[in-house]
Protein backbone atom coordinates (compact mmCIF):
# COMPACT_ATOMS: atom_id res chain seq x y z
CA UNK A 1 0.00 0.00 0.00
CA UNK A 2 1.05 3.57 -0.94
CA UNK A 3 2.37 5.82 1.72
CA UNK A 4 -0.27 8.44 0.58
CA UNK A 5 -3.28 6.12 0.73
CA UNK A 6 -2.32 4.58 3.92
CA UNK A 7 -2.31 8.48 5.51
CA UNK A 8 -5.60 8.90 4.49
CA UNK A 9 -7.21 5.76 5.34
CA UNK A 10 -6.10 6.61 8.77
CA UNK A 11 -7.36 10.34 8.92
CA UNK A 12 -10.88 8.61 7.55
CA UNK A 13 -10.75 6.24 10.04
CA UNK A 14 -9.85 8.95 12.97
CA UNK A 15 -13.47 10.55 11.88
CA UNK A 16 -15.42 7.45 10.95
CA UNK A 17 -17.91 5.96 13.69
CA UNK A 18 -16.53 2.30 14.42
CA UNK A 19 -18.40 -0.46 12.56
CA UNK A 20 -18.19 -2.34 15.39
CA UNK A 21 -20.67 -3.09 18.22
CA UNK A 22 -20.26 -2.63 21.63
CA UNK A 23 -20.91 -6.07 22.42
CA UNK A 24 -22.26 -7.47 25.46
CA UNK A 25 -23.81 -3.73 25.82
CA UNK A 26 -25.08 -3.01 22.99
CA UNK A 27 -27.24 -6.18 21.58
CA UNK A 28 -29.16 -6.38 18.15
CA UNK A 29 -32.49 -8.43 18.46
CA UNK A 30 -32.21 -11.84 16.86
CA UNK A 31 -33.15 -12.44 13.58
CA UNK A 32 -37.06 -14.39 14.12
CA UNK A 33 -35.63 -17.38 12.76
CA UNK A 34 -32.81 -18.00 14.59
CA UNK A 35 -32.20 -21.20 15.91
CA UNK A 36 -31.40 -21.24 19.39
CA UNK A 37 -31.74 -23.98 22.59
CA UNK A 38 -34.65 -26.47 21.89
CA UNK A 39 -37.27 -26.37 24.07
CA UNK A 40 -40.29 -29.39 24.66
CA UNK A 41 -43.39 -28.71 24.98
CA UNK A 42 -44.16 -32.31 26.96
CA UNK A 43 -48.19 -32.08 26.74
CA UNK A 44 -48.93 -33.46 23.12
CA UNK A 45 -45.29 -35.73 23.61
CA UNK A 46 -46.53 -39.45 22.58
CA UNK A 47 -43.23 -40.55 24.04
CA UNK A 48 -42.05 -42.35 20.14
CA UNK A 49 -38.58 -41.32 20.50
CA UNK A 50 -38.71 -40.34 16.23
CA UNK A 51 -36.77 -36.75 17.51
CA UNK A 52 -34.01 -39.17 19.59
CA UNK A 53 -33.93 -41.56 16.28
CA UNK A 54 -33.35 -38.53 13.74
CA UNK A 55 -31.00 -36.33 15.37
CA UNK A 56 -27.78 -36.79 13.81
CA UNK A 57 -25.45 -35.35 16.97
CA UNK A 58 -27.13 -38.16 19.45
CA UNK A 59 -28.59 -35.13 21.58
CA UNK A 60 -31.57 -36.39 22.56
CA UNK A 61 -32.69 -39.56 24.80
CA UNK A 62 -36.56 -40.23 25.44
CA UNK A 63 -37.09 -42.15 28.22
CA UNK A 64 -40.52 -43.56 28.89
CA UNK A 65 -41.27 -44.24 32.24
CA UNK A 66 -44.52 -45.10 32.38
CA UNK A 67 -46.11 -46.19 28.98
CA UNK A 68 -50.02 -46.46 30.13
CA UNK A 69 -49.65 -42.92 31.74
CA UNK A 70 -48.19 -41.17 29.42
CA UNK A 71 -45.42 -40.21 31.50
CA UNK A 72 -41.91 -39.77 29.11
CA UNK A 73 -38.54 -37.91 30.49
CA UNK A 74 -36.30 -35.78 27.70
CA UNK A 75 -32.38 -35.56 28.27
CA UNK A 76 -31.31 -32.91 25.90
CA UNK A 77 -27.37 -32.66 25.38
CA UNK A 78 -26.99 -28.86 24.06
CA UNK A 79 -23.12 -29.37 23.96
CA UNK A 80 -23.74 -31.97 21.23
CA UNK A 81 -26.80 -30.12 19.66
CA UNK A 82 -25.69 -28.83 16.28
CA UNK A 83 -28.93 -26.59 15.75
CA UNK A 84 -29.43 -28.02 12.62
CA UNK A 85 -33.68 -28.58 13.76
CA UNK A 86 -33.95 -31.97 12.54
CA UNK A 87 -35.53 -32.86 15.79
CA UNK A 88 -38.05 -30.07 15.16
CA UNK A 89 -39.03 -31.08 11.45
CA UNK A 90 -39.03 -34.83 12.67
CA UNK A 91 -41.71 -34.03 15.69
CA UNK A 92 -45.38 -34.83 14.51
CA UNK A 93 -46.71 -33.96 17.33
CA UNK A 94 -45.28 -29.85 17.33
CA UNK A 95 -43.28 -30.53 20.80
CA UNK A 96 -39.83 -28.96 19.78
CA UNK A 97 -39.26 -25.44 18.92
CA UNK A 98 -36.15 -23.89 18.79
CA UNK A 99 -35.94 -20.53 20.63
CA UNK A 100 -34.83 -17.59 19.15
CA UNK A 101 -33.70 -15.64 22.24
CA UNK A 102 -31.80 -18.29 23.90
CA UNK A 103 -28.46 -18.27 21.74
CA UNK A 104 -25.91 -16.61 24.09
CA UNK A 105 -24.97 -20.43 25.74
CA UNK A 106 -21.50 -20.24 26.78
CA UNK A 107 -20.57 -21.60 30.05
CA UNK A 108 -17.97 -22.42 32.16
CA UNK A 109 -18.45 -25.73 32.87
CA UNK A 110 -20.80 -28.11 30.97
CA UNK A 111 -23.38 -29.42 34.10
CA UNK A 112 -25.60 -26.28 32.55
CA UNK A 113 -25.73 -28.07 29.20
CA UNK A 114 -27.88 -31.29 30.32
CA UNK A 115 -31.39 -30.77 30.70
CA UNK A 116 -33.43 -33.06 31.71
CA UNK A 117 -37.38 -32.72 31.54
CA UNK A 118 -40.39 -35.23 32.69
CA UNK A 119 -43.26 -34.91 31.06
CA UNK A 120 -45.57 -35.03 35.08
CA UNK A 121 -43.07 -32.37 36.04
CA UNK A 122 -41.10 -34.99 38.79
CA UNK A 123 -37.64 -35.15 39.59
CA UNK A 124 -35.68 -36.72 36.39
CA UNK A 125 -35.68 -40.75 36.88
CA UNK A 126 -32.17 -40.83 34.48
CA UNK A 127 -29.21 -39.61 36.73
CA UNK A 128 -26.61 -38.39 34.65
CA UNK A 129 -24.11 -36.11 34.08
CA UNK A 130 -21.94 -34.34 31.74
CA UNK A 131 -18.64 -35.76 31.42
CA UNK A 132 -15.78 -33.66 32.77
CA UNK A 133 -13.55 -31.80 29.22
CA UNK A 134 -11.54 -34.70 27.90
CA UNK A 135 -13.19 -37.27 29.65
CA UNK A 136 -15.20 -38.41 26.09
CA UNK A 137 -12.01 -38.99 24.20
CA UNK A 138 -10.84 -41.50 27.24
CA UNK A 139 -14.76 -43.26 27.04
S1 LIG B 1 -31.34 -29.42 16.61
FE1 LIG B 1 -30.34 -31.10 15.49
S2 LIG B 1 -28.58 -31.62 16.77
FE2 LIG B 1 -29.92 -30.38 18.04
S3 LIG B 1 -31.16 -31.86 19.15
FE3 LIG B 1 -32.32 -31.31 17.30
S4 LIG B 1 -31.74 -32.83 15.76
FE4 LIG B 1 -30.25 -32.94 17.41
S1 LIG C 1 -40.87 -34.73 21.27
FE1 LIG C 1 -42.04 -35.35 19.46
S2 LIG C 1 -40.68 -36.73 18.32
FE2 LIG C 1 -39.86 -36.53 20.40
S3 LIG C 1 -40.73 -38.24 21.56
FE3 LIG C 1 -42.12 -36.49 21.85
S4 LIG C 1 -43.66 -36.69 20.23
FE4 LIG C 1 -41.94 -38.01 19.65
Amino acid sequence: MKPGTMLKDIARSLVRKPVTERYPFERRPAPDRLRGQLIWNPDPCTGCGLCALDCPADAIEVLVIDKKAKIFEITYHLDRCTFCGQCVESCRQGCLEMQDDQWELAALDRGGFLIMRRKDGAAPAKQDSPPANGDEQAA
